[in-house]
């Protein structure tokens, strides 16, 4: 058998061998192509992040497609365990923002630092072009991170308080006033609309893997992962 195998190999070049198992593969295995909206979320480095996004033009904002897309970004949103997400997290470059801290974040920080961070319920909010306008222009500090640059943190200065303009999942305009911590996400996505990643503005010696720590206790035998069910 394995006579024949070498017999054979000798009478075709590599890459006939390599095209036909292509071909042959393809008869029995479904596309291996991913194509976005994906369902999971897109890392730094990719295209996408850095793209300014489009408007949704107006007559698409209530169409079957946009309605799709904005549930499939608070889809991701959810399984991923973030407070927010942008249009181009999960590979489609339009102007579509989606934010939610649920109440029971409450018991994952302790009660000085839901505090200290000013943290604030805000239930599912969708903005579809979404215009952001400071209302107070006093800076706050703190770490922050993103489902794009998993496995890591870094310091951020983001303003107290903003105003966002824009449109509802029905097309209805809408404002918002948010401050504190709802504020920050805020500003981290209409960042990502504008393919600006909060690595360009943190304190660069800030920047930390989240689990440094876990890496010395378990002697490097930690995993990211970028799947989640
Ligand atoms: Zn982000």
């Amino acid at each position: 058998m394995l006579l024949h195998y070498i017999h054979r190999r000798s009478f075709s070049s590599t890459n006939q061998v390599a095209s036909f198992a292509r071909w042959y593969r393809g008869l029995w295995q479904p596309k291996l192509a991913n194509e976005p909206p994906y369902d999971h979320v897109t890392q730094i480095g990719d295209p996408i992040l850095r793209q300014k996004a489009d408007l949704v033009p107006p007559e698409a904002v209530t169409s079957p497609e946009v309605r799709l897309l904005v549930k499939l970004i608070v889809d991701v949103m959810r399984k991923y365990d973030c407070v927010g997400l942008a249009a181009p997290q999960i590979g489609i470059s339009l102007r579509i923002l989606v934010m939610e801290f649920k109440e029971k974040l409450r018991d994952e920080f302790t009660s000085i630092e839901y505090k200290n961070k000013e943290m604030e319920t805000l239930p599912l909010t969708v903005f579809i072009n979404p215009e952001l306008k400071v209302t107070n222009f006093e800076k706050k500090v703190f770490p922050e991170a993103c489902q794009s640059v998993r496995g890591y943190s870094g310091e951020v200065s983001r303003y107290s308080e903003i105003l966002l303009r824009g449109l509802d999942e029905n097309g209805v305009s809408k404002e918002l006033t948010l401050k504190g911590w709802n504020a920050r996400i805020a500003q981290h996505e209409m960042d990502h609309l504008n393919g600006i990643i909060y690595t360009d503005i943190m304190n660069r010696q800030t920047f930390a893997c989240t689990c440094w720590q876990a890496v010395n206790a378990h002697r490097g035998r930690v995993r990211i992962g970028f799947h989640k069910k």
